[in-house]
């Protein structure tokens, strides 16, 4: 930031309303939330440390057709509320503070493309956003890696999925995607990006979707948070 907009306007943590460093977060705060540190490369579940790096026995007995998860927290009070009025209280500017947490923590290097998470046009219409992709714009500029936008489309409005469990979650979700595969011409290895993995259906039938229709064989599943 330049040093006069700096002056005029310093950084505050928009959760604690204090001032702060540069992330708009306090970053006494940040250091609080936890970080998936022993997990399952596959999946992003926490497992022993013994075990850390190694695909759990879940993944490998029901291989997902995402081949990593990359998460930057597990989810936390504050973080969810940060998350909330993302999502819902219009807060679209918390994208970028969100992209800028997760950009630090991500292993980049062999991702071609990213793809946001789309959301069905009558729920993007409701919230005025698809808040996937504002994460995913700075995230894709601060990765320096291209964003491929409208290349997938949610052509099922799906109910919210919050009191589903995985396996209603999954059938809720079937055929929710429509793939536009020459919009990947070229690309081999992407990441989607969420802002937040629960079950991981979404991911799970997304990947799918885009592996089935088009010459992609390594898909990350990205997002700021993930349950637990
Ligand atoms: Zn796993």
């Amino acid at each position: 930031m330049h040093w006069l907009e700096k002056w005029l306007l310093p950084s505050r943590c928009v959760i604690r309303d204090k001032p702060s460093e540069q992330l708009d977060l306090s970053s006494e705060l940040v250091a609080s939330w936890p970080v998936p540190e022993s997990v399952c490369p596959c999946c992003c579940e926490p497992c022993s440390e013994a075990s850390a790096g190694s695909v759990c026995g879940t993944c490998l007995l029901n291989p997902p057709a995402f081949d990593r998860t990359q998460v930057g927290f597990y989810f936390d009070a504050e973080l969810v509320a940060l998350l909330h009025a993302f999502k819902y209280g219009h807060q679209m500017a918390y994208g970028r503070i969100l992209a800028d947490l997760l950009s630090s923590r991500l292993e980049a290097s062999n991702i071609d493309a990213l793809v946001a998470v789309p959301i069905h046009p009558l729920r993007r219409r409701e919230r005025g956003f698809n808040q996937a992709e504002q994460i995913a714009m700075p995230l894709a500029k601060a990765l320096r890696i291209p964003l491929i936008r409208g290349a997938v489309k949610r052509v099922k409005n799906t109910p919210s999925q919050t009191h589903l469990n995985k396996a209603q979650r999954q059938r809720n979700l079937k055929r929710a995607f429509a793939v536009e595969a020459e919009r990947f011409s070229g690309v081999r290895r992407i990441a989607l990006i969420d802002d937040v993995i629960t079950t991981g259906a979404t991911m799970q039938q997304l990947a799918q979707a885009i592996k089935a229709d088009t010459g992609i064989d390594y898909v990350e599943s990205w997002a700021v948070a993930k349950t637990k």
